[in-house]
């Protein structure tokens, strides 16, 4: 399939919504109703991702906690998904997750369909729904907009195919461009961890190129290990992984972030090189001080969050005198996990101005890690200027080389600005190479990393900040 030569890349979907609106019931059910029995003895899949084929037509779904990896994926400027499914559950309407998801989602600038779930229970008021969400600005179809609405239950799999239909029509207007002989190939990582015998471990998603077994990774210009195996989302190995295609690679030298690039080959990307300067130097990383009430979950959240923050101690027990002073000595936070500390203990931390945040659900403590990690490196990143917008108007694949036709709708535009994160290598302007084109002028560009861009995009350039 990685070798065929296809005019369009699967659509690569994902599921937004409020907790216990029904997310993983619906991917269950579709990946049960679409995959293969065989292929998946329907056991659990393998990694955080899957393809199901409907109607003889691809799709990929992510399978990671959208709001994690939307954020993670903003934080870098890239996008995880073509097509959302924004889920709405029938008895509850819009919560206050729905509301972020719907920002994720228009912050991301994809198309998306409102699937109203648990359609089988009594008291499912639709037109309760298409109210509350008009009041986010979402406007459905019939209700004074455009975004499709689908009634489904994920329980019953009524409506399942219906919504799976109008995926790929959305799909099939985004033209979701094959691009498997784009060279160097390029990754988005979906999901990563440290398994204690295979390693480093992280399940890609290709956006550009083909991947084979024994390619180099790369981080920007860092090398961070080679493919020694690559297994599907059934866990079969497989050799080679062509855009849209999710896959757990083996060969990693360190764990890589989820939203992070990778690619086959060094490049300059902006992003990529800012956060490996910044793995280098944990100073750089948020301090925190860790306290949970058994060694148990203590050992969960320190394994899981090692590489995200520099854990100043980490210890069972309550907050105490001398974790105060750790804390302000060394600017680093306190966070607890089903721990408290005393008055006299507060008052201390008051004075000496220690952030104390304590969490009874564990992944409300990965989101703030992450939230506080994010903030960290959005101080440290460099700050970019935007120097003008750009349309583009075509986009000319010749293999191993895009060159994208645009026009300059504001500003100026000046070889080395940056495109998302890639760097302009190329510029011409009349068929002549020029170094920088103004507003109302046509231009040809060249960038690299190469990213995905199509007839329509508005594009912004920017430069760093002196
Ligand atoms: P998530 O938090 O969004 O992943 O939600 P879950 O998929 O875990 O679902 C939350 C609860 O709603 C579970 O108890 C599901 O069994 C239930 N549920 C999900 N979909 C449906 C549905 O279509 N109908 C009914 N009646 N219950 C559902």
């Amino acid at each position: 399939m990685a070798n065929e030569t296809k005019a369009t890349r699967p659509p690569v979907v994902t599921i937004l919504g409020h907790v216990d609106h029904g997310k993983t019931s619906l991917l269950d059910r579709i990946r049960h109703a679409n995959v293969a029995a065989g292929e998946i003895g329907g056991i659990t899949q393998a990694i955080g991702a899957y393809q199901i084929e409907h109607n003889g037509k691809p799709i990929t779904f992510i399978d990671t906690p959208g709001h994690a990896a939307f954020s993670a994926m903003r934080a870098r400027g890239g996008k995880a998904a073509d097509v959302a499914i924004l889920i709405v559950a029938a008895d509850d309407s819009v919560m206050p997750q729905t509301r972020e998801s719907i920002e994720h989602i228009k912050n991301a600038k994809i198309p998306f369909v409102v699937a109203v779930n648990k359609v089988d229970l009594p008291g499912a008021n639709t037109e309760k729904i298409k109210a509350d969400l008009a009041n986010c600005g979402v406007y459905v179809e019939g209700y004074g907009g455009n975004v499709p609405i689908v009634h489904i239950s994920a329980k019953s799999g009524q409506g399942v195919d219906d919504l799976l239909e109008v995926i790929l029509l959305l799909a099939e207007l985004e033209e979701l461009k094959d691009t498997s002989n784009v060279d160097p190939a390029s990754a988005l990582v979906v999901e990563s961890s440290l398994h204690p015998q295979k390693g480093p471990l992280a399940t890609l998603l290709v956006k550009l190129g083909t991947f084979k077994k024994n390619d180099d990774l790369y981080l920007g210009n860092q090398n961070i290990g080679k493919i020694r195996s690559m297994i599907d989302y059934s866990g079969k190995t497989v050799v080679t992984a062509s855009p849209s295609t999710p896959v757990q690679i083996i060969g990693f030298s360190k764990v890589p972030d989820v939203g992070e690039i990778i690619a086959a080959s060094p490049s300059e990307r902006l992003e990529s090189a800012i956060i490996a300067t910044q793995s280098d130097q944990s100073i750089d990383l948020p301090n925190i001080i860790l306290k949970a009430d058994v060694q148990g979950s203590l050992e969960a959240i320190v394994s899981a969050i090692k590489d995200q923050v520099n854990i100043i101690s980490s210890q069972v027990g309550l907050v105490t005198d001398t974790d105060i002073a750790n804390a302000a000595a060394s600017g680093a936070e306190i966070i607890g996990f089903n721990t408290k500390m005393s008055s006299p203990v507060a008052k201390l931390a008051e004075v000496e101005k220690v952030k104390f945040s304590n969490f009874r659900i564990i992944y409300q403590l990965f989101d703030y890690i992450s939230e506080i990690k994010e903030k960290k490196q959005s101080e440290m990143a460099p700050k970019l200027v935007e120097n003008g917008q750009a349309k583009v108007l075509k986009v000319f694949n010749f293999g191993a080389v895009i060159v994208f036709g645009c026009l300059c709708v504001s500003g100026k535009i000046k070889i080395g600005d940056l495109v998302q994160g890639s760097k302009i290598i190329s510029l011409k302007a009349n068929k002549k190479d020029v170094d920088e084109v103004k507003k109302d002028e046509e231009f040809g560009m060249v960038i690299e990393p190469q990213i995905e861009l199509k007839p329509g995009d508005i594009i912004s350039y920017q430069s760093i900040e002196e």
